[in-house]
């Protein structure tokens, strides 16, 4: 093979690089994954704001639970005090009386209060649960999608290695000049196809045919000259 038909391989090295470079960077999953750790976010923001409104709904059930367990004792101790037989006047046991009532009363009120605060909680705690198991599927998806993502990349990664190392071998049997030829070329191409192989009447960077008279000008060109396609301006190899 002549020195500038190894351009053309080296060439086909560099097109499958830029194509596996590209597939690493636009990898449908990873923008999947994204998606999934934003929904991630967004429910354990969610939980968050729940968690928070059983904790209020909770302190305030404690604290009114608290309250009645003052107003029992206080109860216990009028009780006492009304039937333990230190009292001197009837007076004074009808004002016990009314406040047992009054307190009563108050407890009452206060334990509907507890019941109405666990009405309150009941639905939130649904929601909560709900929300968790949401988010575990959702981390469970993320896992799964990552581990698919580790191993699409470990596959990529080595073709590209193995690329690179096919194309240091080519890069290494030619010259110096030839390569700067090459990376000029490519720098002329804008990123394009420079180089291309002719395959029958077609250029194998812009896929035209040529005409017979530039035909005819490359194939009885000599095999160390540099031909071009009229075309695309890819040098063409024979
Ligand atoms: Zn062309």
């Amino acid at each position: 093979m002549g020195d500038l038909a190894i351009l053309a391989d080296l060439q086909t090295c560099d097109t499958r690089l830029s194509q596996l470079r590209h597939r690493l960077g636009n990898l449908p999953e990873v923008r999947e994954l994204a998606s999934i750790e934003e929904d991630i976010f967004d429910a354990k923001e969610k939980l968050t704001h729940l968690e928070s409104e059983i904790g209020q709904i909770k302190k305030e059930q404690k604290r009114l639970e608290h309250e009645v367990l003052l107003l029992e004792t206080k109860v216990a101790k009028s009780n006492d005090a009304l039937y333990g037989g230190s009292l001197t006047s009837p007076k004074e046991a009808e004002a016990l009386q009314d406040e047992i009532k009054s307190v009563q009363r108050r407890q009452t009120i206060l334990e509907d209060q507890i019941i109405e605060l666990m009405e309150m909680e009941e639905p939130i705690a649904l929601s909560f649960a709900s929300e968790s198991s949401a988010v575990k599927r959702l981390e469970e998806h993320c896992e799964e999608i990552g581990g698919r993502v580790l191993g699409i990349q470990s596959e990529i990664e080595a073709e590209k290695s193995e690329v690179e190392t096919e194309r240091a071998r080519l890069v290494g049997s030619v010259t110096a000049e030839l390569i700067a030829l090459y990376d000029k070329q490519i720098v002329r191409m804008g990123g394009n196809v420079g180089v291309a192989r002719l395959t029958g009447t077609t250029c194998g960077a812009c896929y035209l045919d040529l005409s017979a008279l530039d035909l005819d000008k490359i194939r009885s060109a000599d095999e160390n000259e540099i031909t071009e396609c009229p075309e695309c301006g890819a040098f063409l190899i024979k």
